[in-house]
Formats: structure tokens, sequence, C-alpha cells
């Protein structure tokens, strides 16, 4: 019999919209059930195309009365955005609670206040180190790197499920049946290998940066406002013409071509802000800024 007077595991899980927060949510829920948990689950959608923030609460144990985590309480925190992940911090248990974050930057168009060519974006400015200071045990991965290492990106939310099963008492093959119920019959062999792979990178320590992972590494007091050259690629098989980056492209140099994929228009105007790379949700679009040399004089 459990013991009754045990307090209920708190999961967070947070992220903005398109990501998959709600199926990290409702594969760990339907997981506890089968273990045979009482399980509360709660969320809150954002927008339904990528910015808007989405976050659920999941819990779980022999007696759960109410479903929302109060703040400081939450046992482990699972972001699938970087700097959501740091909103929600303070939500997590001072000294034992487990920070999993993908550290994927996803900008909100908002944040493009600088319109220079080179200009980044204004973001949350603390790295992943600085952030692994404050935690007890933490995972700052490539996740959405991993998963499109794999052959798609979108199955990032599947490696931090990998990584949270980790901090979870249930068997990997129990995690699995899940995931599979949950997932597109054609996904099922990638969505397997990107739990394994988020499993084993977490096994491999308490306390894990992948160096590997976005420019989150870099203080962002020390941007680069020099001259740069910058390239946009779009990768037309990727791009099903939902128009984001077009509405959103700061200088409006983007638009859809006769068949309905995007195109660089007018690339004279374009700052390589990469606001169109950060918000496509297919990974379609690619800039590159590349500094040039001033010439001398
Ligand atoms: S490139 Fe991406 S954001 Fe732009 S229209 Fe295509 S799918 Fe949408
Ligand atoms: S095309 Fe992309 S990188 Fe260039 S200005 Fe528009 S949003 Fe920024």
């Amino acid at each position: 019999m459990k013991d009754m007077t045990e307090g209920p595991k708190n999961v967070l899980i947070v992220g903005v919209g398109g990501q998959g927060v709600i199926m990290v949510s409702k594969v760990l829920a339907q997981l506890c059930q089968n273990q045979g948990h009482q399980v509360k689950q709660s969320e809150v959608h954002g927008m339904a195309k990528r910015g808007g923030g989405v976050f659920s609460h999941v819990r779980f144990g022999p007696q759960v009365w109410s479903p929302t985590i109060p703040e400081g309480e939450a046992d482990i925190l699972v972001a699938l955005e970087w700097a959501e992940g740091l909103r929600w911090i303070n939500y997590m248990k001072p000294d034992t609670g487990i920070f999993i974050a993908d550290c994927q930057r996803i900008v909100p168009p908002f944040a493009c206040r600088d319109r220079g060519r080179g200009a980044e974006p204004a973001y949350a400015p603390q790295t992943p180190g600085e952030i692994m200071e404050q935690v007890g045990t933490g995972y700052a991965m490539d996740a959405t790197g991993m998963a499109a290492n794999l052959g798609n990106a979108k199955a990032a939310n599947t490696v931090l499920l990998g990584a949270l099963s980790t901090a979870l008492d249930f068997p990997a093959e129990d995690w699995l049946e899940v995931i599979e119920a949950f997932v597109p019959p054609r996904t099922v062999e990638i969505n397997r290998r990107a739990f394994l792979e988020g499993r084993e990178w977490a096994l491999a320590g308490s306390k894990r940066i992948d160096e590997s992972a976005s420019g989150l590494h870099r203080r962002r007091d020390v941007v680069r406002h020099g001259p740069v050259e910058t390239t946009v690629e779009i990768t037309d098989e990727w791009c099903k013409g939902c128009d984001i980056c077009v509405k959103m492209c700061p200088e409006r140099c983007l638009r859809l071509d006769g068949r309905l994929v995007a195109e660089l228009a007018l690339p004279e105007l374009c700052t390589g802000c990469r606001m169109c790379e950060l918000l496509c949700p297919d990974f379609a679009i690619r800039i590159t800024n590349t500094p040039v040399m001033e010439a001398a004089g």
C-alpha cells in the first residue's frame, strides 16, 4: 500500500506554442497513471503558432488535491525553450529542484529592438554556466540539435523526455510504450531514438551543459555590431507557406512566391536580424551573418 502521507511529485513543463509542451505533459501524466499514481494536470496554452508561452503542471503521487504547483515547489522544471525556463526558475524547489532545458532560443518579435545589421535581439542574458551554478542538478542540452541530427528537430521534446526519465523512477520501456502511443505512427522510430539519446546524455552526469548548444554561451554584452554579410537560405521542401516569417520580418523583405513558398524578395533590406529563422515553425530558414573586414583608411 502506498504511503498516503508522502507528498506529490511536482513537474512543471514550460515552452512556447508549437513546441510540444502539452505532448510532454500528457505522456508524463499517462505514464504516472499507468504506474498507479493519482495524477492532476493543468495547462495554459499560448498562441497556437510559435511565440506564446505555454506551461503545464503535472502532479502525481498517492493522493493529489490541487492541480497547480505552488511557487518554489516544483521538483523538476522541464523547459523546451531557454528563456521560458529562466522565467519559471523560481518555481523550482530551492535546493533539490532539477532543471532540464533545451538551449534553443525562440526570440519573440518584440525582442527585435535594434534594427542595425548584425544586431542581436534582446534576450535573457544568463548563460547556461551561470544557471548551472544556481541549481543542484541541471541539464542544459541541445535537444533541438540532437533531434535534428536524428532527422526531425520536432522530436526535441522527446529528447527532453529522455532526460526527464532519468529523474523519475519509472522503467525506460514504460516511457517508450507511452511515447509510442502518443506520436504519429511514422515517427515512432525517430522518437524512440530521440528518447534514448536524451536519456543517455542525462545519465552521463548530474550537472551537464552541451557546449555545442546554440549561441547561449556568449554573453549578450559582447554582441558584435560590426559590418556583416548576411546569407538567407530557405529550404523550399520544408516551407509550408504559413506566412509567419513574411508577417514578422521587421524589414518586410520576405514574401510568398507563386508556389506559396517563402522567398527573399528584397535582399538589400535584410539586416540579418534572424527573426524569420527563429520564428519559422519548420526550421526552413537559415540566416548566416559573416563579419566582414572594414576597409582601412
Ligand atoms: S519559411 Fe517558415 S515561417 Fe516562412 S512561410 Fe515557410 S514555413 Fe512559414
Ligand atoms: S529576412 Fe529574416 S533576417 Fe532578414 S530582416 Fe527579415 S526577418 Fe530579419
